[in-house]
């Protein structure tokens, strides 16, 4: 987590193992078992890591959505990422 008041937060990384690719894919996933059915924790994919990751969700039945980065980011998407405030889960 960033808490450095000011500073640019640094380009986000692939999620896959070993990969320092720009992310370029957001991929909202779900598990069911361990959240709430509006819970989303996201991971993040290069194109060359998309496939593979949203497959690895898919067969697991994890995966709800798989948007571009510069979407997830905008205020449209804005209240679904992981929320701080009180009251929302
Ligand atoms: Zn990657």
């Amino acid at each position: 987590m960033v808490n450095a008041p000011g500073s640019a937060a640094p380009s986000p990384f692939c999620s896959a193992k070993g990969c320092r690719a720009a992310a370029v894919w957001v991929l909202a996933w779900n598990n069911p078992k361990l959240h709430t059915p509006e819970r989303r924790k996201t991971w993040l994919a290069c194109e060359e890591h998309r496939e593979h990751l949203s497959r690895f969700l898919g067969v697991r039945g994890f995966l709800k959505d798989v948007v571009p980065l510069a979407e997830w980011e905008s205020p449209q998407h804005a209240g679904s990422r992981e929320p701080h405030e009180p009251g929302t889960g």
